[in-house]
């Protein structure tokens, strides 16, 4: 977010591009108040990349309302040749009750016909439309499902409205259940703006539920108030110690010289740093997803803080979501790293573990289930298919389940890694995956008999073997014999 007043502005446009910062979005609202004109907004910020605008929606949240109406200000945007403009919603303000909530979001549905006209002829600029409800779900998914018909008639791209006092307040929870809310419900293809969201710590969450695009105003703000945005948390900066950061301004500058800046100056470096953490945070999440590896990014951001597990705990209620918009073939994605428990809601990890257990019959009376024997040691020969060709081979494998023998050699299989101890939790998970395919084989096919090779000398797959006897027993109609057999592995 920049100042559309020159002289306000802390920071100038030129570095904030040079930084990595390609767009910007300003507020055609005080632009307007301001010069009373139009101007080409390019020329006027001297910026060449994409400018956004916002309406004065954020002036309406502080102080109640504005002196312009929707379609003026809407028009405003289209003449001064704003990249992507925003209609004037009503945002729905922290705390507020059902009935108030419900009004902000229909007076927002309202003028997005109301504007519909200036939206259709000005196709120079993209228009969004914002979805206004706050935390009352119900009101969010109500209008997010009633705007589709209007979104398709000019928009671009969708808005979710103001969570910026749910994240002072390090809600992040909330604001995954609005952002679900939203996103699950308008065209998948549609891209999803979130208003008011640049902090780190929330960053890799709002992307993995399918926020496209988001705008904040936190580095300025914080600077001024003295805060400095760490990819961990914010602190003040007369808490500090140590500047733990390596950015240009926390090497050139020592903790002394900046506590001892005069106000101004202390402001812009602040804001400088601020940025380029959020700048760092954005670039890890894009690497993340070009490896296929934002699961793990969000498992390793989870434990940096209590607010990032709390909004992890959020996300995972909506795995079944991800998991059903995540492509079953990823020809570049990278191992997959396996590194706490919550590791089997990686979507490259429950693909293989449903898909196995629910769509490969086993074709015969007999099953071996041979350890996957991981650190280099390799499934011992005697497995090899020719050789006990009255029974079928699956390996079993920690969070990811069994996979036939035959598959290996395959992604994800053939390209794992384990960092995790294998405790009763683990050996549960495992057990009941066994477990649930037994009970469906035992429905679909003629299996009798279920062979469990554990090597001697893994103290886990005794206990395996044990949990999963215990198991067979308690389930009396699955009828399978289960023999335990003992190899070295
Ligand atoms: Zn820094």
């Amino acid at each position: 977010v920049v100042d559309p007043i020159l002289k306000n502005q802390y920071i100038s446009l030129n570095d904030i591009l040079s930084m990595g910062f390609n767009a910007i979005i300003t507020n055609a609202y005080i632009l307007k108040k301001h010069i009373n004109t139009v101007v080409d907004i390019h020329k006027h910020l001297n910026f060449n990349g994409i400018i956004m605008t916002d309406s004065g929606a954020y002036q309406i949240l502080r102080y109640g309302d504005i002196e312009v109406s929707n379609r003026e200000i809407v028009l405003y945007q289209c003449e001064i040749k704003s990249d992507i403009g925003v209609i004037l919603d009503i945002p729905t303000s922290y705390n507020v009750d059902r009935e108030t909530a419900l009004r902000s979001a229909d007076e927002t549905y309202r003028r997005a016909v109301e504007a519909l006209d200036i939206v259709e002829s000005c196709r120079g600029t993209l228009w969004t439309l914002p979805i206004q409800g706050g935390t009352h779900l119900d009101v969010l998914r109500q209008y997010a499902m009633k705007s589709v018909d209007v979104f398709y008639r000019g928009y671009s791209l969708y808005a979710l409205g103001s969570p910026t006092t749910l994240l002072e307040q390090y809600e992040f929870d909330k604001i995954i259940d609005m952002i679900f809310t939203v996103r699950s419900v308008i065209p998948f293809s549609a891209p999803l703006h979130l208003f008011g969201a640049g902090h780190p710590l929330i960053i890799p969450f709002a992307i993995a539920l399918g926020i496209d695009t988001m705008d904040s105003a936190s580095y300025i703000l914080y600077a001024k108030d003295n805060r400095y945005i760490t990819s961990r948390g914010t602190y003040r900066l007369e808490d500090l110690r140590y500047l733990p950061c390596t950015c240009p301004i926390c090497s050139k500058y020592s903790l002394e010289e900046l506590q001892k800046a005069s106000k101004d100056e202390r402001t812009k470096l602040l804001a400088l740093h601020n940025l380029y953490i959020i700048l760092k945070e954005f670039k890890e999440v894009k690497q993340a997803i070009k490896e296929c590896r934002l699961w793990e990014y969000l498992e390793s951001k989870a434990n940096s803080h209590p607010a990032t597990r709390r909004a992890f705990e959020q996300v995972k209620r909506y795995v079944e979501f991800i998991y059903r918009h995540t492509p079953i073939v990823k020809p570049n994605a990278k191992a997959v790293f396996i590194i706490s428990k919550d590791s089997i809601y990686n979507p490259k990890v429950m693909i293989p573990r449903r898909r196995i257990v629910e769509r490969f019959s086993i074709e015969g009376e007999c099953l071996n289930l041979i350890p996957y024997i991981y650190n280099g040691r390799k499934i011992p020969s005697i497995f090899n298919e020719n050789e006990s060709s009255k029974c079928i081979n699956y390996v079993y494998i920690p969070i990811l389940g069994i996979a036939p023998l035959k598959l290996v050699d395959h992604y994800p299989y053939s390209q794992f890694e384990f960092g995790l101890e294998i405790d009763g939790d683990v050996i549960d998970d495992l057990s009941y995956i066994i477990l649930e395919k037994l009970l469906i084989e035992r429905k679909m096919s003629k299996l009798a008999k279920v062979n469990i090779y554990i090597c001697q000398d893994i103290e886990w797959h005794r206990k395996l073997y044990n949990r999963l006897a215990n198991l067979t027993k308690s389930f009396k109609e699955i009828n399978i014999e289960v023999v335990l057999k003992t190899i070295k592995c």
